[in-house]
Parts: C-alpha cells; structure tokens; sequence
C-alpha cells in the first residue's frame, strides 16, 4: 500500500507540554525552519498535559532553592534519577516558569502581596507547586496552543504516528511513517529531525488517569527501532482516582495530590485513618506508599462499599474546600458526589510512566537525529516522580529539545533515503486486522489487558504473578498478530476500532517490557514492589534496567547509577 510523502525539517511526534514547547524554542531559534506538528487528537486538546490539575513544582520562593528540589527529586526516585537529569529539570523549571507567564501569558494564581503562591505537594520537603486553582494544565496549554498557531506552524492533526524510519543505511533517522485518522491514508514525513513527545501513559491497567489517546505508542515505536529504555517496571500509580462505578470512564480518574497536601485524611471502610501504619507522613508521604498502603487496605478486606477506601475534606471546612479545589469539588458533583462536605470513594490509579527512552540532558538519543522529550523520556524522575515534576519535565526538555533541535539541523541535518523495507513493515502490520481471518473481540482483549496488569504486574508483583502476566501477554499478542477485524468494521476514515486494535497493539508490547523489567529488578525500589524481595534496595548499589529490542526478544540489563552530583547518605542541602 502507498503512503503519499511530505517533507519538513522538523517533525514533532505530539502536542503536550513537551511538544508544543519544542516548536516554539526551534521556531524562536530559526524562524525559517519548516516546523510540523503531528498529533493523534487536535491540537491544545489532547494529551495529559491538559489534563495537569496541582500545578507545576519550581523553587522560586524565599528558604527554597533548587538543591532542595534537586534533593527531593532524588530521594524521591530512591536515588534512582539520572542526577544530570534531574539537575536540569530544577534549574529549567525557574527559567520555564517565567517563560509560561511573561512570554507565553499564563496566569497563576498569587498571595495577597502579589507573589506566586506555591502549595504543598506530597513528598516534597517545601511547599513549591506553582498552580493555576486545580485545573493548572488547562492555562497553559491553552496559552502555548495559541502561540503555535501564531506562528504558522504546520499541524497534521488526527495524524497518529506509526513507526520511526530510519535511513537506508541505518545511521540516522530519516521520517516517519503516520496515518491519517481521517481518511485512513498512510503518510511518510521525511525530517531532517524527529521529537518524539507522545507522552507514554499507563493505559494497560484496569484503573488509569491518562487521555484515551495515550497508548505508548512512542515507547512501542522506540522499541521497535531497536532504541535503549529504562526504568519501565516503574509505573507510578496515583492513590486517589475517583471510585464512580464500572459503567463510567470517570472511574480511575485522578483527585489530585494537593487534597492530600492541603491536610485530606484516607479513611478505611470502618471510617479509621490508617496511615500512621504505614508512614510517619501520613497522608503526605509519596505516591508510592500511600497506593501501596490503599492496597493493603483493599487486600485485607478494610474497603468502602465499593472496594476502594474513603477520601475524606470534610474537616477542612466545605467552604474552605470548595474554594481551593473548585475543579475537583465539582468533578466529584458531576458524578453524585461531595468532596467538599462528604466523603468520596478512591482507589490507586495508574499515572505516569517513570521510565522510557534513555536520553542526554540535551534531549539527543543514540539514534542520530532522534531527539526526545517529556513522558516518552527516562531517567529524570528514577523510581517515583513527585507531583508537579511531571509537566515541569515536559516543559522543561520541550525547550531545551527545540533549542537543541534548530541548532543541530543547521550542522548536520539533511533529509535522508529511508529504509522503504520499514516503511513497508509498518503499514503491513498497521493492515493486519483488515486480513481475511478469525474476528476477534478487540474490546475483550482490552479487558484481559487490564485485569492481566492491574493484578499481576501492579503494585505489588512477584515472580509467580509476573510470569502470568508474560503468558497472558504473549497470547494477547499473538491473538492481535493472527485476528481479524470484524467485517462490520472494515471503514477506514475515522474507524475507533482500527485504532483501538493499533492502540492495543502498542500497549501490549509495552506491558511486556513492563513485566520484563520487573522481573529483572529481584528488590523493591520506589513504585516497585515484590512481595517476594521486600526489602528496599541499597541506594548504594542503585541500578536501573536498560531494555532492549534484539528481533523478537526483548533484553534487559542492570545499569548502576553514575552518582554524579551527590551519594547516598550525603546532601547537597548545607547541615
Ligand atoms: C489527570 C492527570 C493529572 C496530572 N496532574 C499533574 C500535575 O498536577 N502536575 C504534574 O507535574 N504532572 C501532572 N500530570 C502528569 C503530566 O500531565 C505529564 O507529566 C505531562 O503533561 C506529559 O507531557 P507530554 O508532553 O510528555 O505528554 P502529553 O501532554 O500527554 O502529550 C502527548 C501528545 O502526544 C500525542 N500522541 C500520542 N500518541 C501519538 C501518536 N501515535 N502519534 C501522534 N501523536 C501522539 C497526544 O495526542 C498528545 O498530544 C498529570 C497527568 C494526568 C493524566
């Protein structure tokens, strides 16, 4: 089948925080760049970064600094981070943060003296997030979609990429095969550079917070292009999703970290706070324990009327809640419930993606001419990201990357044969569920997925679990590799089916290097936990897994970390 060619310099593989930013540092570096943005939904609509609530973590006020967010983000990770990483992360959100609001125009909210105000976040040694009241991503991806689309930047949208293409030779990249969600049609962008900035996202568990159109697809994409990714055992489950019952996609969404900041209790079925047997922050400890304490809670049988466990504001003062978490107030009463006067049923729900491909702090890849940025990226955050280093990431590398980007194509950039034999590859199996064979029932196969993940490759794994969960992924996949669409379903414009099928397809393979990396990592380290080695790794010895697609297998190896800025047991903070 044909793909029709288009040619850009510059071809960004999403449009989140990560994405967006890029084009406006490779814009500002070189207006004469031909700049594309491809993106699965519609640009400023989709992704997470939309989605962001809490706000975004920055030291910017007096008694803070950025060692001690340096210093939280590490211990946070459980000295898993890429130090080099994470130090540019800090000191990138305070030129960032400035950006957002005297060049890009996003508000946020401030004290009474005219200061940013910046509230607590869980796990953080410093009240540092910067926020817009509870819905922070809303301003400023409205903001930064509007600056894209003053300068005339090009948008294929509804475009969902398919695979990386490198050049015939192998040696760099050459484009991208996508295809038109639209019409069905297949496209080849030939690029001098690609940023891949599609945003992970856990959406192979049965409780999730991210966007439907988050499926992995470029941690699928860089597997299949033989690139290096680390840390995927390490998948951060957020404590607080919403408990709407099974018949509404508002199960699994996310009631955000500053509820617990702000002083929220977690109650058992019986009403009892529990935390305290768990960890002396209580309600504020991180991410990881809290989920893995609620799931404790739920294992023993201690859950509300409706499996989870009880978020309860109430003693804060309704009026008081209902003023600082208006976005998450009214959530909860679009659905029936009352966060501000009553309680509100949780349950953990997978968040965040920690690992993905490895990069240098100047977003490059091994593959040249492949840069990264945002979720799609590892390191930064190491075994746990705190709340609000999430968009700081994205914005953050977004700029550095299109920085990097514009100055790379002016030296070495050039666009480049690709290997037609993977652009062919690409579209075969993009045209697989239209071959004559058995229909399969794609909705089934997502189920399987999410009960397959949710209780064998969780929060709490152990060899036996895990390998259940290899066996039931490897006949998910081998069911999508060998069905067929039902004829009923065989349009190609606009056909969800299709791309339930390709989004399957790519989260099934990322679920399989999940589980590879798990089984490799025999401790327990921040967001992983076997039951089977409970005992917490020695930061001393701190590794992270490195997976690599040879041909079918996927290889994992142990890397140990280079403690670039700070050991274990030290502080960059003064005694
Ligand atoms: C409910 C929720 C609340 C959050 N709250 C916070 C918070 O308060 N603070 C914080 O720091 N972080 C928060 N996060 C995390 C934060 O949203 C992410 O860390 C960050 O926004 C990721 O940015 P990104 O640009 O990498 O990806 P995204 O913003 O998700 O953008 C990815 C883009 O890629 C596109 N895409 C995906 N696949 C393809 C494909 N195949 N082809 C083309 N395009 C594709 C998507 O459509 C989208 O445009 C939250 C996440 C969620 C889900």
């Amino acid at each position: 089948m044909h793909a029709r060619r288009v040619e850009t310099d510059l071809l960004i593989l999403g449009a989140g925080g990560a994405g967006l930013f890029a084009a406006l540092h490779a814009h500002a570096a070189n207006a004469h760049l031909s700049i594309t943005v491809a993106v699965k939904g519609l640009l400023g609509k989709c992704g997470c970064t939309r989605m962001v609530q809490g706000g975004y973590n920055v030291a910017l006020a007096p008694g803070d600094s950025v060692e001690r967010h340096f210093m939280d983000t590490i211990v946070g990770g459980a000295w898993l981070p890429d130090q080099d990483l994470a130090w540019t992360l800090v000191n990138g959100a305070i030129e960032r943060i400035h950006e957002l609001e005297n060049e890009l125009g996003c508000f946020f909210d401030r004290n009474p003296d005219g200061s940013i105000h910046q509230k607590a976040f869980a796990g953080q040694t410093f009240d540092r997030t910067v926020h817009k009241g509870d819905l922070t991503g809303i301003e400023i991806m409205n903001r930064l979609a509007e600056q894209v689309w003053a300068r005339g930047i090009a948008r294929m949208e509804e475009h969902r990429a398919l695979a990386l293409v490198p050049c015939a030779d192998g040696s760099a990249l050459a484009g991208a095969v996508l295809l038109d969600i639209r019409t069905g049609e297949y496209v080849y962008v030939a690029a001098k550079a690609v940023l891949l900035a599609t945003g992970g996202g856990p959406t192979m568990y049965r409780y999730h917070t991210p966007s439907g159109d988050k499926s992995c697809d470029g941690l699928a994409m860089a597997l299949a292009a033989g690139l290096p990714l680390r840390d995927l055992e390490m998948v951060q489950f957020h404590p607080t999703g919403l408990l709407a019952g099974a018949h509404t996609r508002m199960t699994g969404t996310v009631l955000e970290e500053g509820l617990r900041g702000a002083g929220g209790y977690l109650l058992d079925g019986a009403g009892e706070r529990f935390m305290q047997r768990y960890d002396p922050r209580l309600e504020r400890a991180t991410r990881d324990i809290v989920s893995r304490a609620i799931y404790a809670e739920m294992r023993a049988g201690r859950t509300s009327p409706h499996g989870g466990v009880w978020l309860s504001m109430a003693h804060l003062g309704p009026d008081n809640v209902r003023r600082q978490f208006k976005g998450m107030v009214e959530r909860c009463g679009d659905c029936g419930f009352d966060l501000a006067g009553a309680r509100v049923e949780v349950v953990p729900t997978a968040h965040y993606m920690m690992g993905g491909v490895e990069f240098r702090a100047d977003c490059t890849t091994v593959l040249r001419g492949l840069f990264v940025a945002g979720e799609d990226s590892g390191g930064v955050h190491g075994a746990n990201r705190l709340g609000g280093n999430g968009v700081a990431n994205s914005t953050v590398f977004g700029g550095i990357a299109g920085d990097a980007i514009a100055a790379w194509i002016a030296h070495e950039g050039a666009l480049r044969d690709p290997d037609s034999d993977v652009i062919a590859a690409a579209i075969a199996t993009a045209e697989s569920p239209f071959r004559k064979g058995v229909p399969i029932d794609v909705e089934g196969v997502r189920e399987r997925l999410h009960t397959s993940m949710w209780d064998e490759a969780g929060i709490v794994r152990d060899a036996a679990s895990l390998r259940r969960a290899a066996a039931t992924l490897e006949g998910l996949a081998g069911e999508l590799a060998t069905g067929s669409m039902a004829s009923a379903a065989r349009e190609r414009a606009y056909n969800l089916t299709w791309h339930d099928w390709l989004n399957l397809q790519n989260l099934v393979e990322v679920s399989r290097a999940i589980v590879r990396a798990a089984q490799a990592r025999e401790d327990s380290c921040g967001a992983h936990y076997r039951a089977d080695f409970p005992q917490s790794a020695d930061p001393v010895a701190a590794a992270y897994t490195r997976i690599v697609r040879r041909g079918d297998a996927l290889h994992c190896e142990r890397i140990p970390v280079r403690f670039t800025r700070v050991r274990p047991g030290q502080s960059l903070l003064a005694a």
